[in-house]
């Protein structure tokens, strides 16, 4: 090595020590069903702790099952509730199939459910409130994995897996059980009757992870008093996940107000929109996702399909926003 190769040497090793430790940030990536856009059928988020632990939030029906390559390693994944496009009842053929308002689900995941059958492919454990875990750990014993990857993190508890500590919060929805995951003469006589298995009751989530990041996921739910009292007042949530879709939940206006006045995260990303909301990758106009973004009063990141964001501990975008 000459002289000035070094001194060149040198000077690089001296900039990195100078440079303050990079911010360790969550990375969260939607997993929807169209690249780069915000589609009807799009819940499923990755969220990805500074320490590698990732985990999969609604998967619903644009995840292309367990062999979704977009996956990866999957530690927990989280149900807010058993509707099929939040569990997962079907998914789609493939990447970018039928259009971004209609979203192709021809692939069927009965009786298992999508999140099932990933939970079955990637080891993963599923955390989920109410009582939902004998449901989850009746399907994985029935198809030959652990039961005790079902984890309960009941109202006010929590757990922690892979650093990540996890909590269920009320969501005000329903949660009826398709009797097509019970089958057999039961579920035909249920069904015949119009009604659902009870599996308690639908939960949203609010999750801390390593970096100190408090996050709220609301799932399907209407405006209520716990999104302040609990969610703002207690956990402190700097980011949110929230449902804007209308006629099933809180829509544009209702989910705007939750975040204005109820909550108050630093950030918020829409989900469930029920609807094509980009074109190109930017809020088509005239839509709820649109609407939402002009009534929130903090920065909204729409959720584009394969595009990851990070956050820092107060729930500001660092990257990919
Ligand atoms: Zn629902």
């Amino acid at each position: 090595m000459n002289r000035s190769t070094w001194i060149a040497t040198l000077g690089v090793f001296g900039l990195a020590l100078a440079l303050p430790a990079v911010a360790q940030t969550v990375k969260v990536t939607p997993l929807g069903g169209f690249d780069g856009e915000f589609c009807a059928q799009d819940r499923a988020l990755v969220f990805e702790d500074p320490n590698g632990t990732r985990v999969l939030y609604d998967p619903g029906r644009s995840v292309l099952g367990g062999a979704d390559p977009r996956l990866r390693k999957i530690d927990v994944i989280l149900v807010t509730h058993m509707h099929g496009d939040h569990l997962g009842n079907a998914h789609a053929k493939g990447m970018n199939e039928g259009t971004c308002g209609n979203p192709d689900m021809s692939v069927s995941d009965m009786p298992n459910s999508n999140a099932v059958n990933i939970a079955l492919a990637k080891k993963s454990k599923i955390v989920t409130g109410s009582e939902m875990p004998p449901f989850f750990a009746a399907k994985l014993k029935a198809n030959g994995g652990n039961p005790a990857d079902s984890m309960l993190a009941r109202f006010g508890g929590s757990v922690t897996v892979g650093g990540v500590r996890i909590a269920t919060v009320t969501a005000m929805h329903s949660n009826g059980l398709d009797p097509d995951y019970i089958g057999g003469e039961l579920g035909k006589a249920m069904k015949e009757a119009g009604i659902a298995g009870d599996v308690g009751l639908p939960t949203g989530y609010v999750l801390r992870f390593s970096n100190g990041l408090t996050a709220y996921l609301s799932g399907d739910t209407g405006i209520t008093a716990d999104q302040e009292l609990v969610v703002r007042n207690h956990y402190h949530a700097k980011l949110a996940v929230m449902n804007i879709g209308d006629g099933f939940t809180t829509g544009p206006a209702e989910a705007a107000y939750v975040m204005n006045e109820l909550v108050q995260p630093a950030s918020v990303i829409p989900s469930h929109a029920n609807e094509a909301g980009t074109v190109g990758g930017k809020a088509r106009p005239g839509s709820k996702t649109e609407a939402f973004m002009k009534a929130a009063k903090m920065p909204v990141h729409i959720p584009l399909s394969g595009k990851t964001m990070e956050f820092d501990a107060a729930g500001k975008c660092t990257a990919g926003c």
